[in-house]
């Protein structure tokens, strides 16, 4: 099979060998479907999505049809039987639907709130929760990031009390992804009185419970199709069959979930980085000026140069992360670097792609400026630039 990507054409032919591992050509087959399945499915709706401030949730159910929400979910629960592997050719292509939010929104139901479920939850929790989820029906949120608590994780306020058959929980978290849509909402919570780390559980919190409360939908710089919501609780009741994991051991659960959710940022920025690469190639051949194509002026050449450098080492240093974790590793230095080595540059990428395409570059209709402000979050999100890089100090032992 061509296992090229289409989006690379044209770049350094280092970038289009393929299979890389530890993807094979099983997964390069794979990759051919789920693009085909973007192009025409995804990507056509992207602007009218972004315009809306919302996506439907037809997508989740659309992308449970042909089996994309449980690909590395075992088949006993409704999933693919697959493995990360399959989950991380699903988020690299994911980019090519061209909205970061609606990528963003669909990673963050499959990506980043169900897989505790799956690791950490019984048997009654799966069924409850992870396979109406694979199934697209239910739809799922990580609650983490309070307003006075988002680095500083073990600050979080919210409150859960314990009460005959469950608890009782009060507080509040901001800049939930899925937080407007989401059936249901995995919640980190205060249990203990122990301070920092120790007193860490996690619930499953449902729409439906009287004291949870969407307080607000948040206006972004970008991922504009993605909801992030304002989330409130009072005197929420939750059953004990709702505790995730064990509890004041949440933090463990923090810790485990992370490591994905970094490297399914990282992939997604490589393939972020790939999409505007070949979009800003195809307007430098296109684009006159003073009589020539604009990539025949050294400048344009040495600006896309360095795009493609960074587009292939974040890629490079982003499938080694995958290979030791995929392999059972200690992977956290490697998945910090591929972090740190891919969202910044994702932003970098975008920003000069947009100075190549001029004016056109600061249009909507290009789409290179959704891209710019979609990759601003990479940075921020999951674990920020320089908590990355704290975490990094520390694996050097300093
Ligand atoms: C669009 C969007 C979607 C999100 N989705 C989710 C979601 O689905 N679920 C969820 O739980 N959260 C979500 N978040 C929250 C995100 O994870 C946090 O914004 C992020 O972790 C940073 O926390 P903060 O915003 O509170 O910044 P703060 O922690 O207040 O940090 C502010 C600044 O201080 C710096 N800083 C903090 N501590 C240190 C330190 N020790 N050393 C050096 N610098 C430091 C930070 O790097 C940053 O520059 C989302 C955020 C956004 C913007």
């Amino acid at each position: 099979m061509n296992a090229t990507r289409s989006f690379e054409k044209g770049v350094p032919a280092a970038s289009s060998r393929r299979p890389i591992p530890p993807f094979d050509d099983e997964h390069e087959e794979l990759r051919d479907s789920i693009r085909r399945f973007i192009a025409n499915e995804l990507r056509p709706h992207a602007q009218q999505w972004e315009d809306e401030r919302w996506f439907p949730n037809e997508v989740f159910e659309k992308l449970a049809a042909v089996g994309y929400l449980g690909l590395k979910y075992p088949e006993d629960l409704g999933g693919q039987g697959g493995d990360y592997i399959h989950d991380a050719v699903f988020t690299e292509e994911l980019a090519g639907c061209g909205s970061g939010g609606l990528a963003a929104g669909i990673g963050a139901h499959i990506g980043i709130a169900t897989p505790p479920v799956w690791k950490f939850g019984t048997d009654d929790q799966k069924q409850r929760f992870l396979e109406p989820a694979i199934r697209g029906e239910r739809i799922a949120a990580l609650g983490i990031t309070e307003p006075d608590a988002g680095s500083d994780v073990a600050s979080i306020k919210t409150h859960a009390k314990k009460v005959d058959g469950g608890y009782r929980v009060n507080g509040s978290k901001t800049f939930i992804t899925n937080g407007v849509r989401a059936d249901f909402l995995v919640t980190a919570v205060k249990t203990g009185s122990a301070g920092g780390h120790q007193g860490l559980s996690f619930l499953i919190l449902e729409k439906e419970m009287e004291g949870y409360t969407v307080s607000r939908k948040l206006e972004k710089m970008g991922w504009h199709a993605s909801d992030t919501g304002e989330l409130a609780f009072q005197d929420v009741f939750v059953p004990d069959e709702n505790l995730l994991g064990e509890e004041n051991r949440g933090f463990y659960l923090i810790m485990a979930n992370f490591q994905w959710e970094r490297l399914l940022m990282s992939l997604g920025a490589v393939g972020a980085m790939g999409r505007v690469i070949e979009q800003t190639l195809t307007f430098a051949r296109e684009r006159k000026a003073f009589g020539r194509s604009i990539s025949g002026f050294q400048a344009i050449r040495h600006k896309i140069a360095e795009m493609a450098i960074k587009h292939e080492a974040g890629r490079d240093v982003t499938y080694h992360a995958l290979r030791l974790f995929c392999d059972g590793q200690d992977a956290v230095r490697e998945v910090t670097i591929a972090k740190l080595a891919t969202q910044r540059a994702c932003f970098e990428v975008a920003d000069e792609a947009l100075q190549i395409h001029g004016g056109a570059g600061y249009m909507k209709e290009y789409e290179i400026e959704r891209a710019a402000r979609d990759a601003r979050l990479g940075p921020i999100g999951g674990g920020t630039d320089e908590i990355m890089k704290e975490i990094l100090g520390k694996q050097m032992g300093l």
